[in-house]
């Protein structure tokens, strides 16, 4: 198990040309497998391109005798990424949408330009991608995709509402396409890394970045993409400086008021408690679950929904 390899299959790395992104893209090719490194090439606010940070990538790759090609698309593009893949090496089999930018502001100063780019990257990217290789993870299949989420998004963060709310987006993107690709053997999990990079160079003090390199994060994603992994799918897991960790919702005891007039603002403080009460919770993972709760409720005696 010490040495998972990726021989013959495609893995596509969003945003590869750097950070988290060369990591992986190192790691797979050193693995066996063919690797397509894209990336725009521009400043980690989101300006401007160049071919560069994709191409050093490869080259490093080729330089030691693994397979890469480059990809300068956007994310926004997914279609043209999948394709390049499709055309070097004939499949794709694994998809990290790893791309990502920030512009990070308070709310009171967010413009719409601060918004829309980070959905464009972080949302619409992930969205175009995914749908591009998706045909090919059902007819074949097989399929695994990584989607990046953010500790920012889980819990918040100062001057990051946007960031945030695109981080969080993947979360429900990967439970759903968890759910959907089940039958068609596509495993698909999110990971919330921490780790040194020029996107964190400015969010982290210097000292802390220091213990925490790129390349703590990839072993746990070459464990959730690899062909052995059948089972966990649909999972947040948070990564970095050698801690792992899984991460879920957790639901309160909860209140059960009637539903009719009486359920009232002042009806519902009564039971503050119980809607808090995290003493004996439970941890739902499906939209169901919320009616099995309800119908579970309406046979405790005295009950009256
Ligand atoms: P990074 O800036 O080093 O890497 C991101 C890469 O994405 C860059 O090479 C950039 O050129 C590329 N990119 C940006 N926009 C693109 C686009 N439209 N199309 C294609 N490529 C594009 O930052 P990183 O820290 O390695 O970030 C990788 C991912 O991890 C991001 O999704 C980020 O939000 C997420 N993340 C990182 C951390 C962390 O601690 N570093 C924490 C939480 C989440």
């Amino acid at each position: 198990m010490s040495d998972l390899r990726f021989d013959n299959q495609t893995v596509v790395i969003t945003g590869a040309g750097g950070g988290l992104g060369k990591a992986y893209a190192t790691f797979f090719a050193a693995r066996g497998a063919n690797v397509v490194v894209n990336d725009l090439g521009g400043s980690y606010v989101g300006d401007g391109k160049s071919v560069r940070a994709a191409d050093v990538v490869v080259n490093e790759i080729r330089a030691v005798g693994g397979k890469a090609v480059a990809n300068y698309d956007s994310v926004e593009n997914g279609d043209a990424i999948i394709d390049t893949a499709l055309k070097a090496f004939g499949r794709v089999d694994v998809l990290i949408n790893n791309a990502g930018i920030l512009r990070d502001v308070s709310f009171k100063n967010m413009k719409d330009l601060d918004w829309d780019l980070i959905d464009k990257v972080h949302i619409y990217g992930a969205y175009k991608c995914t749908r591009a290789a998706w045909p090919y993870f059902r007819e074949q299949k097989y399929g695994r995709i990584i989607n990046t989420t953010s500790v920012a998004g889980l819990f918040g963060s100062f001057g990051q509402t946007n960031y945030s709310a695109a981080k969080l987006s993947q979360v429900g993107f990967t439970e759903t396409l968890a759910k959907e690709g089940a039958k068609y053997n596509i495993i698909a999990n999110a990971v919330a890394p921490i780790a040194a990079t020029r996107m964190t160079a400015t969010v982290m003090p210097p000292d802390l970045l220091e213990s925490l390199k790129p390349e703590w994060v990839v072993p746990l994603v070459a464990v959730l993409v690899h062909q052995s992994n059948t089972a966990e799918t649909g999972s947040v897991f948070e990564a970095g400086g050698g801690h792992i960790a899984k991460l879920r919702w957790e639901r309160a005891k909860g209140a059960l008021l009637k539903t009719d007039a009486s359920l009232t603002p002042g009806a519902i403080l009564t039971k503050w408690n119980d809607v808090n009460d995290f003493s004996q919770p439970d941890y739902p993972n499906r939209a169901a679950d919320f009616m099995a709760l309800l119908e579970e409720a309406q046979r405790l005696p005295g009950a009256s929904v």
